[in-house]
Order: structure tokens, then sequence, then C-alpha cells
């Protein structure tokens, strides 16, 4: 098994949270090709400061949108983790409809059971589950 730190989307040294959810062209692409249409920052910007620059842009209290933008997020994980763990090439775009399709899922199971309350996406006033979010991925990386 090979411990390179190369991206094996992109074949760029040094394969850090930043590169694979911000710099990477993969996530580039995947980022822009949603409705959001965002682009991703410079590679002096890192993925919290950025999150934090979407939502002073955005209104704070979009919940829709920072579950969307979680839901990403978890997408470019799981086709990080396809490509380094089962050696498989993830297309972009089908990255793209893997978003929308558990995107899909996320509204239909929402609309259907709207009593239950899901304190994943319903955070304390305090703390946004953006912020959560992060905390766990910082902490998965330590
Ligand atoms: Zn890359």
């Amino acid at each position: 098994m090979s411990l390179e730190d190369v991206c094996l989307a992109c074949g760029e040294n040094g394969e850090s949270l930043n590169h694979i959810f911000l710099h990477c062209p993969f996530a580039r692409i995947v980022w822009f090709g949603t409705h959001l249409s965002y682009r991703t920052p410079s590679t002096d910007v890192n993925l919290l400061q950025w999150l934090n620059q979407c939502f002073m842009f955005n209104n704070r209290e979009d919940h829709q949108l920072l579950a969307f933008m979680e839901v990403v997020l978890q997408v470019l994980w799981r086709c990080r983790n396809l490509r380094v763990m089962e050696g498989r090439k993830v297309d972009p775009y089908a990255a793209i409809k893997m978003i929308y399709s558990s995107w899909n899922l996320y509204s239909l199971s929402f609309a259907n059971h709207s009593h239950i309350t899901n304190h994943y996406y319903r955070p304390s006033p305090k703390q946004t589950s953006g912020q959560l979010f992060i905390l766990c991925l910082i902490r998965e990386s330590q």
C-alpha cells in the first residue's frame, strides 16, 4: 500500500483537507457545478475561512444553504475515499449527481417526517451545524 501524500484526483503533492475540499481542481468543478456556482478561493484561504466568508455573505441563519454545503463536503470526502480506498476514479459530474441524489433524499425524508427533529441540522442558537461539522473534520485530521 502506498503512503505517498499525493492527491489521486489531480496528482498534486500534499493532500490536505483544504486541498480535498477547496483547492483541488476536482473540488473546484464540483462546487461550481452545483446550483450555488461557487468559485472556491485561492490557496491562501483555508476551508474554515472560506465557509465563514460564505455565511457572512449569505444569511447566517440559512439552514438550507448550510445543509446543502454539508452534503457537498460529505460527497467530496466520499469521492476522495473511493479514490484512496477502492482505487476508483470518480468523475466530477458523477459527484454532482451524488450530491443531488443525497440532497433529494434528505429533502424527501424531512418532507415526509416533518415531526422528526433532526439534531444534526437544527443546531443550538449558539453553535451552527456548520461549525459542528468543521469541528468534526478538525478532530478527525488531528
Ligand atoms: Zn487534487
